[in-house]
């Protein structure tokens, strides 16, 4: 069966067209500057040159109408009809305490996600409007949604409580949920498989490192503990978002700033994380090259980042009581050797040894680790999209 696996942002939209038996992309791309002049479609099938086509597309129904047309397309297409797409896959990023697995949407479910829109403001109502234009464009054809945050719906009560008058919890739901929660449980049952371990017997520590970046404890194939919290912005320093700061600096700024939350919220998540710190980029290769040359700003940003993310190898180690697996994945994870390396470097007591041969190594799966070092590291690309189409395949087969 052929599954559409949809990501859709409020002016974006990313696809891919899978075999879900065989696991091959047949064809993927995306929408890009959705409602917004000069809006795209790049389109790529497999084996195929990308191609762009600049075309109107006021609102995301008209998107979803590009990506069909170019999936039949008579000399690009790689399918003769639409009968040929079996079910779509939605990624869905905030599920709240309502889903704890993917779950085959329905009215019910559509209402269910809406009620988690305050937690996510931004991101569910546009998941949502490609729901919506999908179902128009497809009737009859089964959707699926995958959430960001249900696989860390098993962290106990201690992970997801946050120091606070409890009525908030009670009242809003004011917990941890995590994200990039997809990422992770690929990774960690991939790991397993590379280990030759049970998934249900190992501890694993994944280290999800892209522009959004968090790390999340394993044990057993469940997610014990992860970085980010109620939003996306608690945990590591990442690509432009802060992570963890003393509260008390957004009230500090906001009077030496005069800025309002609003204002301080802006700078927490857009120009804070190593683009903040750095002052140059929030690209890693751009700090990287900037820290070659001697440039301590880049240094600095490097290095903030790099301990901060052992220290929550750290933490989660001991949350798990030890730990098996360190897995490396996303952009900076599975491309960035000296970033892996150096977080390492941190993990020695913990018996952690990298084996620099291997360390060379980018988008790759690989042990990383020597052979005497205690625990396995691994680069370990991820595919959000693959673990999609296998969850949507799942259901929809049931
Ligand atoms: P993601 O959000 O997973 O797509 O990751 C994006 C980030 O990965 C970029 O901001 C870069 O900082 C980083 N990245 C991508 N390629 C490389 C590379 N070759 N070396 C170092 N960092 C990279």
């Amino acid at each position: 069966m052929n599954v559409l696996v949809i990501n859709c942002g409020s002016s974006s939209l990313k696809f891919q067209l899978i075999n879900a038996e065989t696991e091959a992309v047949l064809a993927k791309g995306l929408c890009e500057r959705i409602g917004i002049e000069g809006s795209q479609l790049v389109y790529q099938p497999a084996g195929g040159e990308k191609e762009k086509t600049l075309a109107d597309m006021p609102g995301h129904t008209q998107a979803v109408q590009m990506v069909l047309d170019a999936l039949v397309n008579e000399k690009t297409g790689v399918i003769k009809s639409l009968d040929e797409i079996g079910a779509v896959g939605h990624r869905l990023v905030h599920g709240g305490e309502k889903f704890a697995c993917s779950t085959v949407i329905t009215e019910e479910v559509i209402a269910a996600v809406e009620s988690c829109n305050d937690l996510a403001p931004l991101h569910n109502p546009a998941n949502l409007i490609g729901v919506r234009a999908c179902q128009e464009l497809m009737p009859g054809v089964p959707m699926v949604g995958v959430f960001d945050t249900a696989f860390h719906q098993t962290m106990p009560e201690k992970a997801y409580l946050y120091g606070l008058p409890y009525e908030y919890y009670d009242k809003y739901k004011v917990r941890r949920y995590g994200f990039h929660g997809t990422s992770h449980s690929y990774v960690s049952k991939r790991a397993a498989e590379l280990a030759g371990r049970p998934y249900d017997q190992l501890k694993t520590i994944v280290c999800h490192l892209g522009n959004g970046a968090s790390v999340c404890a394993v044990q057993d194939g469940k997610s014990v503990d992860t970085s980010m919290g109620l939003t996306p912005l608690e945990g590591l320093l990442m690509g432009t978002r802060s992570g963890d700061i003393d509260p008390g600096v957004m009230e500090y700024i906001a009077k030496k700033e005069d800025k309002d939350i609003y204002q301080i919220m802006e700078i927490l998540n857009k120009k804070s994380g190593v683009f903040g710190v750095s002052g140059i980029s929030s690209d890693f290769r751009d700090l990287e090259a900037a820290a070659e040359k001697g440039d301590h700003a880049g240094v600095r940003a490097l290095e903030a980042f790099e301990y901060r993310v052992a220290k929550y190898i750290g933490a989660y180690a001991a949350a798990m009581n030890g730990v098996d697996v360190i897995c490396f994945t996303a952009g900076v994870g599975e491309n960035g050797p000296d970033t892996r390396k150096a977080i390492c470097d941190y993990l020695g007591f913990m018996g952690v040894e990298i084996d620099d041969e291997a360390n060379k190594v980018r988008g790759e799966e690989r042990l990383i680790s020597t052979a005497d070092s205690k625990i396995k590291v691994y680069c370990l690309p991820t595919n959000e999209e693959l673990a999609i189409a296998r969850e949507t395949l799942a259901l929809v087969k049931k």
